[in-house]
C-alpha cells in the first residue's frame, strides 16, 4: 500500500459520481495531466484575498493596494518556485500556451523543436525547425548538435516532460549544447512542474513555461519566466493600458517587462492561486509517492493481456507518473468511456494534442492516458488495473458505440 498524506490537501478527492448501473462510486481521477483538482492551500488563498478584489496597479484604495501587493508577491513567489536568477523576469499569462506564444513573438531567430511536443510547443514559432527526438536526444545529443551548427538557431524548445508518456528530458544536457551552439533553451514545463522541483540556474535553463490549472490552481493563469532581455526588445504581447510607461497621441512609450507584455486589467486572483500552489508544492517531495504509484500502475497493466505502453527513448532516465496504453481489440475511446461509465475512473483517451508523436509511435488514432496525482492512491489503481483486467475479460456487459462524437455505453 503506498500512502501519502498530501492527498488530503487537494479538494475534490471525495467526489461521489453516477456509474451506468445506476450506482455510484468514488471518483477516480487518473486524469491530473490535463487538470489537477486545486490544493486546500490554493483555495484557501484565493478566499483570504476576494474581500479585497480590486484591481492593480491602478488604484489608491487600501483594497487595490493589498490586491497589488497580493499579484506582485505572487511574481516573486512564482520566481522562488523555479530559482529565478537577477536577469529573469515573471510575465503571468493564461496558461502555458500563451506562454509560448508569447516568447515566440520575442526570439530574435529560428527555434528548433522535438517532433515529440505538445502542440503548444510545436506550433507557435516562426521560423521552426523540427528534429526527431529519437534520433537526437542521446547522450551526445551530436544530431542535436550538427542541426544547431549546419544552421544556427536562436532557440531551442523542448518539453521538460511529456505530456504522452511522461519521459522526463535531460534538461541540463540539452541547456548545455544549446549554449554552446549559441543558442537559448525554453523548457515547456506544463507536465514537469507538477512533479519535480525546477531550478532554471542550476539546470542553465533560459525559459520556462507552465500552467496553474496542471499545477493544482484553477485555469486561466500560467507563466513565462526568464531572460528579460528578449521580452523588452520584442513588441507588447497586449497592447494597451498598463503595458505603457507614457503614451501621446503620436507616440508611444513601452513599459519594460513584466507591465510591456501584461496589458489589460491581469487575472490577480488566478495568479495568487498559481503563486499558492508554487508555495505548497515547494514544501513537499511527492516525487516518491508518484513514483511507487507510477510502477504499481505499470506493472499491473503490464499483466493484462493486451495491454501495451508508449514509450519514446529506449533508455529511459526518469519518468513522472503518465501512462499512455492501448489495449489490443478496443478503441481508445471505448475503453475511456468504459472505465468512467462501469467503474467512475476519469482518464483521457485521444492523441494529447500531440498528433506527431502518436503518428510516430504507430498509434495514429490514439491511446488511453492514465495519469497520477496527489490524490492518487494505491486502491485507485488497482480498481483502474482491476478495470481493464476485467475489460480483457469480458466482464462488461454494456455496449459501446460512439455518439455525438463520444463513446458512451
Ligand atoms: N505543454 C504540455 C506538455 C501540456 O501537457 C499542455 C497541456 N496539455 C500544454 C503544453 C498546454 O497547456 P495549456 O493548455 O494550459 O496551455
Amino acid at each position: 500500500t503506498v500512502s501519502f498524506t498530501a492527498c488530503s490537501t487537494v479538494s475534490g478527492a471525495d467526489l461521489d459520481v453516477p456509474l451506468v448501473d445506476g450506482r455510484s462510486v468514488r471518483y477516480a481521477n487518473f486524469d491530473y495531466a490535463a487538470s489537477a483538482p486545486a490544493l486546500e492551500a490554493v483555495t484557501d488563498a484565493v478566499r483570504n484575498l476576494l474581500p479585497y478584489y480590486a484591481s492593480v496597479h491602478r488604484g489608491a484604495g487600501y483594497a487595490s493596494r493589498v490586491s497589488t501587493q497580493a499579484y506582485e508577491n505572487a511574481r516573486n513567489a512564482v520566481g522562488e518556485f523555479v530559482n529565478a536568477r537577477d536577469a529573469d523576469v515573471v510575465v503571468f499569462t493564461r496558461n502555458t500556451t500563451d506562454s509560448l506564444n508569447l516568447l515566440a513573438r520575442c526570439v530574435p531567430g529560428d527555434t528548433v523543436v522535438l517532433d515529440i511536443e505538445h502542440h503548444a510547443t510545436l506550433l507557435p514559432w516562426h521560423g521552426r525547425r523540427v528534429v526527431s527526438a529519437a534520433d537526437t536526444i542521446d547522450e551526445t545529443c551530436q544530431r542535436l548538435v550538427a542541426e544547431l551548427w549546419s544552421k544556427p538557431a536562436a532557440l531551442l524548445a523542448v518539453t521538460g516532460a511529456s505530456n504522452v508518456t511522461g519521459e522526463v528530458l535531460p534538461l541540463a544536457r540539452l541547456a548545455r549544447i544549446a549554449h554552446e551552439c549559441g543558442a537559448r533553451i525554453c523548457v515547456d514545463a506544463a507536465q514537469l512542474a507538477p512533479h519535480r522541483s525546477i531550478d532554471i540556474a542550476d539546470l542553465g535553463v533560459d525559459y520556462v513555461a507552465f500552467s496553474g490549472h496542471k499545477l493544482y490552481a484553477p485555469f486561466g493563469a500560467g507563466v513565462l519566466v526568464g531572460n528579460r532581455d528578449w521580452l523588452d526588445a520584442a513588441d507588447p504581447y497586449l497592447a494597451g493600458g498598463g503595458a505603457v510607461s507614457n503614451v501621446r497621441v503620436d507616440e508611444t512609450v513601452w513599459a519594460c517587462a513584466p507591465a510591456r507584455h501584461e496589458g489589460g486589467t491581469p487575472n490577480v486572483l488566478g495568479a495568487v492561486a498559481l503563486a499558492a500552489a508554487c508555495t505548497a508544492l515547494g514544501t513537499l517531495d511527492s516525487s516518491g509517492h508518484e513514483t511507487a504509484l507510477t510502477e504499481l500502475l505499470k506493472d499491473g497493466l503490464a499483466a493484462v493481456p493486451g495491454v501495451s505502453f508508449l514509450r519514446i527513448f529506449d533508455d529511459v532516465e526518469d519518468s513522472v507518473g503518465i501512462v499512455s496504453f492501448t489495449v489490443d481489440g478496443y478503441e481508445p475511446g471505448h475503453v475511456a468511456a468504459y472505465l468512467s461509465a462501469e467503474h467512475g475512473i476519469g482518464v483521457r483517451d485521444g492523441r494529447f494534442c500531440a498528433h506527431p508523436l502518436l503518428a510516430k509511435l504507430g498509434v495514429p488514432d490514439g491511446a488511453v492516458r492514465a495519469s497520477i496525482g496527489l490524490g492518487t492512491s494505491s486502491e485507485d489503481v488497482e480498481r483502474l488495473v482491476g478495470a481493464v483486467s476485467a475489460l480483457v475479460g469480458g466482464v462488461s456487459t454494456w455496449n459501446y458505440a460512439r455518439t455525438d462524437g463520444y463513446w458512451n455505453p
